[in-house]
């Protein structure tokens, strides 16, 4: 907060389409889709006249012992969306909320089914699966997690298959598969005490945008399943459409245990997420009160009417647009726009996965040597971005680009060009 003496916050009175705008009438461009929810632009026409219409006719009732229209059929809408086997929705509020019931249910599962040593997590590192304190311990980004590192229960650490550290001239694929030799050995040795392994298919996203290819996912799935462990595929950032497929885990081939979904689920409009799970997992707990096997956890606002409105206005987008198809042109405009940035003296890497391209940014080249965090290099970026109209924000000394599917390529033209611009003052000597 106490930046803001020097970049006052941005009152937003109005946004249309990917562009904010504030009191005084300056517009910002919204690259990162205001932290990855934003799917089709702000005040989109469509998701307005549906929540308008929904508004009329019920906006909230409680999900326990009852139900309404727009959470059955966005359950069944996800359902067909989804990898084949995933039949089962359980919906709550937000990322961090879907990562805890997913946890909690894997463990539960095991428990219900007599296996009462299973009580662990294996979790990657670098990854990021919320706030809360189980979706926290989680996750492995120590900027977040460190300070709380007593509240955390202890998780299985396996280095992640994160191809910035490939070797020159190693392919990702070939980075990935040899890391997952990592995992394979964790599985071997924790299996028996392991409930899941949980990841965040494709590319670990608030630990910098890091990148690493679906084969990883494939090979994981086949040893989850060898193993007895199930598979949490965390695609609250990657879900809807962000990698090029509608989510990620396709590009394995591969069907989790638990499917988390968040973010982009509404459109950016209102909190909802949900965790899809297999019928195998629901018969588990499926049974007379008396047995107490029961999955026993709710949320005031679980399946918002309004929330699954707005979900179902954007899946109705997805089908009606041919959004990944025109997806394509719009990665390759940000792959082309972008490409340049290889060449700078500051830049070590310029990845993409879909719709998601990240720039990282390094003080020496050829050692990678990283700047010192004190420097806060990408926060300057984005500070010289954002007084050009421009809203980025950095990930440590990562910039990227994820922006709603509304975007032209002028207007990634634009984006890049003021990345540049601040990449090129930011990183002056
Ligand atoms: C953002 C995020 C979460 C947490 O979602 P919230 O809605 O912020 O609680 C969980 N997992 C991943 C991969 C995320 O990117």
């Amino acid at each position: 907060m106490k930046d803001h003496e020097q970049f006052p916050l941005i009152p937003v009175k109005r946004a249309q389409g990917v562009w904010l705008e504030d009191y005084d009438g300056k517009r910002y461009l919204d690259a990162i889709s205001s932290w990855w929810v934003n799917l089709f632009g702000h005040c989109n026409p469509r998701i307005n006249a549906a929540l308008r219409d929904q508004l009329d006719q019920l906006e909230h009732v409680l999900l326990a012992g009852f139900t309404h229209e727009p959470v059955i059929e966005l359950s069944e809408r996800l359902i067909r969306l989804a990898p084949a086997g995933l039949t089962r929705c359980f919906y709550a509020d937000s990322g961090s909320a879907a990562v805890e019931i997913a946890l909690k249910m894997s463990y539960h599962y095991w428990r219900n089914a007599g296996q009462t040593n299973k009580t662990k997590f294996i979790t990657l590192t670098n990854s990021y699966h919320g706030e809360t304190l189980g979706a926290l311990a989680a996750g492995n980004v120590a900027l977040y997690k460190e300070i709380y590192a007593p509240l955390l229960m202890e998780v299985i650490s396996v280095t992640s298959p994160d191809c910035f550290y490939r070797e020159a001239g190693e392919s990702c694929s070939d980075y990935s598969r040899r890391m997952f030799a990592h995992m394979e050995q964790a599985l071997e040795k924790h299996a028996a005490e392991a409930c899941a392994v949980i990841v965040e298919p494709l590319v670990q996203c608030a630990g910098g945008m890091r990148m690493y290819d679906p084969v990883y996912l494939t090979l994981l799935r086949e040893a989850c399943s060898r193993h007895g462990v199930h598979l949490i595929a965390d695609e609250v950032a990657v879900g809807f459409g962000r990698t090029g497929t509608m989510f990620a885990c396709e590009q394995a081939n591969i069907t989790p245990d638990f499917l988390c979904l968040g973010k982009g689920l509404t459109g950016g409009y209102l909190p909802l997420s949900a965790v899809l799970t297999t019928d195998e997992i629901y018969q588990a707990f499926y049974d007379d009160y008396a047995t107490r096997r029961g999955f026993l956890h709710s949320h005031s606002y679980t399946g918002n009417a309004l929330a699954c409105r707005a979900a179902l206005a954007t899946l109705e987008i997805f089908e009606q647009d041919n959004v990944l198809e025109n997806n394509q042109q719009l990665a390759r405009a940000m792959r082309n726009a972008s490409a340049h940035f290889a060449d700078h003296a500051h830049v070590a890497e310029v990845r993409q996965t879909g719709m998601i391209l990240a720039i990282e940014m390094v003080l020496d080249k050829a050692t990678r040597t990283s700047y010192p965090w004190q420097e806060r290099c990408g926060l300057r970026v984005c500070q010289h971005a954002l007084e050009n109209g421009v809203l980025l924000r950095p990930l440590g000394d990562v910039i990227y680009f994820m922006p709603p599917y509304v975007i032209t390529p002028d207007e990634i033209k634009h984006v890049a060009e003021m990345a540049w611009r601040g990449i090129t003052l930011a990183t002056r000597d």
